[in-house]
């Protein structure tokens, strides 16, 4: 059987390294095949140059597939890719950043905002991560506070443990502290504005973090929904998160929610084995720590597993087109 020019069979993306100077030097725990080198900061799991791993798209970047098959894989005629999912390795502190909303980017010429939320896949006991500022704080002592290098003071220290989800709403000043392995999802957009960097030599954007950041905003711990099948970890305006645990197998209309509209996901599987079929009984490979993308029209599929498994289901929100 061939696939129907309608419908995608789910496929595998794969990611892409990304130095950082705040990086790890060995991931071979996450990618037993990455030979030690430079220190990689960020795993890029869904991003526009990731390859298509398998099936009619296979060696196709995923800005491209975005570029050529919106319909197919988000259902609407024209989107570029809404969501950019990442894991983070951090050894050292991340600069303290802001990110615009939605209206702040399209008056500088973008098609939306960052909404981001990490999950921590690992954190080490004592793990933190700076998210939000003092309830006290105002902007005269924020600005006060980066003339003499104090703003860590103001910052909001959140422990992070394993398992935990952290929303990091558009305006949130935040930083990613060491301690912890993320899976960072957020809206596909390039502007991250540097606030404060601890001294280090890399540039600020001093005025545009001013005009991004709230002094209050709703980023925070956000505690799990247990439901019958699923457990939804974060329900946002732009992507749904949710934790589904199996045995045996799992077909995959049972990933849907029973009032879900076809819609663009991705799955994450860590290092469990998960194995994946077609309805054509084909074998779809999944390597670890990578996503396995689910268009909107994705065909029927089954997910198999010897052990006990969990996946992250990230869905996608309707995108705003551009
Ligand atoms: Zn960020």
């Amino acid at each position: 059987m061939t696939t129907s020019p309608q419908t995608l069979p789910p496929f595998a993306l794969q990611p892409q390294f990304v130095a950082r100077i705040w990086g790890t030097r060995d991931l071979s725990a996450w990618y037993p095949e990455m030979a030690p080198g430079e220190p990689i900061g960020e795993a890029w799991l869904s991003g526009d140059a990731c390859l298509a791993h398998s099936g009619p798209l296979a060696g196709q970047t995923l800005g491209r597939i975005f570029a050529e098959d919106a319909p197919r894989m988000i259902g609407v005629a024209s989107a570029d890719s809404p969501l950019l999912i990442k894991i983070l390795f951090a050894q050292e502190k991340l600069s303290v950043q802001v990110h615009p909303d939605d209206a702040m980017a399209q008056r500088k010429g973008f098609p939306r905002g960052k909404t981001e939320c990490w999950y921590a896949l690992e954190a080490a006991p004592g793990a933190e991560v700076a998210c939000g500022l003092k309830p006290d704080a105002t902007l005269a002592a924020i600005e006060a506070s980066l003339h003499d290098q104090t703003l860590e003071n103001w910052l909001n220290a959140l422990p992070v443990s394993t398992g935990e989800m952290i929303f990091v709403d558009a305006g949130t000043v935040h930083a990613i502290w060491p301690g912890s392995v993320l899976l960072e999802t957020q809206q596909n957009c390039d502007l991250t504005y540097r606030l404060y960097d601890y001294g280090r030599p890399r540039p600020l954007h001093i005025q545009e973090s001013l005009e991004a950041l709230r002094l209050h905003t709703r980023a925070g711990k956000i505690p799990p929904v247990v439901q019958r099948d699923r457990t939804v970890l974060l329900d946002s305006t732009y992507f749904r998160i949710e934790k589904l645990a199996f045995s045996g197998g799992l077909n995959s209309s049972q990933l849907l929610n029973p009032d879900e509209a076809p819609a663009l996901s991705y799955l994450f599987a860590g290092r469990h084995r998960i194995t994946v079929k077609t309805a054509q009984q084909e074998t779809v490979p999944w390597p670890a720590n990578a996503l396995l993308a689910v268009p909107a029209c994705c065909e029927a599929f089954q997910l198999s597993s010897a052990e006990p498994a969990e996946v992250i289901r990230i869905v996608a929100s309707q995108p705003l087109t551009s």
